[in-house]
């Protein structure tokens, strides 16, 4: 006897992720969330291109299914390819049988073209009937004008705008600046240092958080609902709960793994459909918050997609092959690297 569930939701991720882990050290040491951004985000997000945004995005995918998520909420930037960036990606995850939910962070780190390319490319994919949001990378990395314009742009496209919102000291200023603009349909990512309620879902990231030496975000103080995302970080959501978990735990004895399981089903809001999809777990006890908490090694054995599709079969995708996907995702790693 195995345990089903439906298939998991990861509310915050960045598919260019994928390819980073190993890469060369920085210059210098980062020893600030400032210094992390500019010395290694910054540096890697301008040497991303169309095949290392695919082959990313395909082994994100890859690797979400085989953790038994179905559904991803991705932040994307890529400065020197922006325009069709979130059609590479939308095109790799739906090859694997990943749903996703997209956007092009916007943003006024290469100026005022950079901006407009970013907000236009959001504008394209959306227009052209792609799923998403309007992505903005966060408040303090844009002008008024430009966050006005994403503000805008999203009303008009009936969409949210999926934004880091105050997650280091640099971005304590967020709440300020977004009041009066951000709006119930708004995903707010972070919200560790926010010194205001703003309508929207927050996405907490604990792994991310406690990386990046921000702080917690003690998402249990806020009246907004909270979904689970990684920042980044894989797509394994149960270990996320798990670390969620205990970081709440830390925070407050009395807490329940019930609230965190609560995260997890908040990601249902923007993906009904993978509430359908059907994830067979290698333990019995997969659909227990107080199981799952305190048990390692939990895995999807196999995928059901709503649809009737098989995406998992013992354990592994079934679209793509695997070891092809790692072995591209290797060398465009290799290129990448090599530029850094
Ligand atoms: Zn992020």
């Amino acid at each position: 006897m195995s345990a089903v569930t439906s298939g998991l939701v990861c509310g915050h991720h960045h598919f260019y992720s994928a390819l980073a882990r190993g890469m060369p050290a920085p210059p210098r040491k980062p020893a600030s969330f400032r210094e992390i951004l500019e010395y290694v985000w910054w540096r890697l997000d301008v040497e991303l291109d169309e095949e290392i945004i695919r082959w990313s995005a395909m082994l994100g995918a890859a690797e979400a299914l085989m953790c038994g998520t179905t559904a991803i909420v991705d932040h994307h930037e890529s400065p020197s390819c922006v325009e069709g960036s979130l059609s590479i990606i939308a095109a790799a995850a739906a090859e694997v049988g990943v749903r996703t939910n997209l956007c092009y962070g916007v943003t006024d780190r290469h100026g005022p073209d950079g901006a407009r390319r970013g907000l236009a490319e959001n504008e394209r994919f959306l227009r052209a009937g792609g799923r998403g949001m309007v992505g903005v990378h966060a408040a303090f990395t844009c002008g008024d004008d430009t966050l006005h314009a994403a503000a805008g742009l999203a009303r008009d496209l009936g969409v949210g705008v999926h934004i880091h919102v105050a997650e280091g000291p640099d971005d304590a200023a967020a709440g300020a600046r977004l009041e009066g603009l951000a709006a119930d349909d708004w995903w707010l990512v972070h919200c560790v240092l926010l010194d205001r309620p703003l309508p929207g879902t927050i996405a907490h990231n604990p792994r991310s958080n406690m990386n990046n030496s921000v702080g917690y975000a003690a998402p249990t103080a806020r009246p907004n609902p909270i979904v689970l995302g990684t920042d980044g970080i894989g797509a394994d959501m149960l270990e996320e709960a798990r670390l969620a978990y205990v970081r709440l735990r830390e925070h407050d004895i009395a807490a329940s793994p019930d609230t965190v399981w609560g995260w997890l089903d908040n990601g249902y809001a923007l993906f009904p459909e993978a509430r359908d999809d059907r994830v067979t777990w290698n333990y019995d006890h997969a659909d227990s918050p107080w199981h799952v908490a305190f048990t390692q090694g939990v895995r999807a054995l196999e995928i059901v997609s709503g649809d009737g599709d098989v995406l998992l079969r013992d354990g592994l995708p079934t679209r793509v092959d695997l070891a092809e996907v790692r072995a591209k995702a290797a060398e465009q790693a290799q290129r990448l690297f090599a530029h850094l």
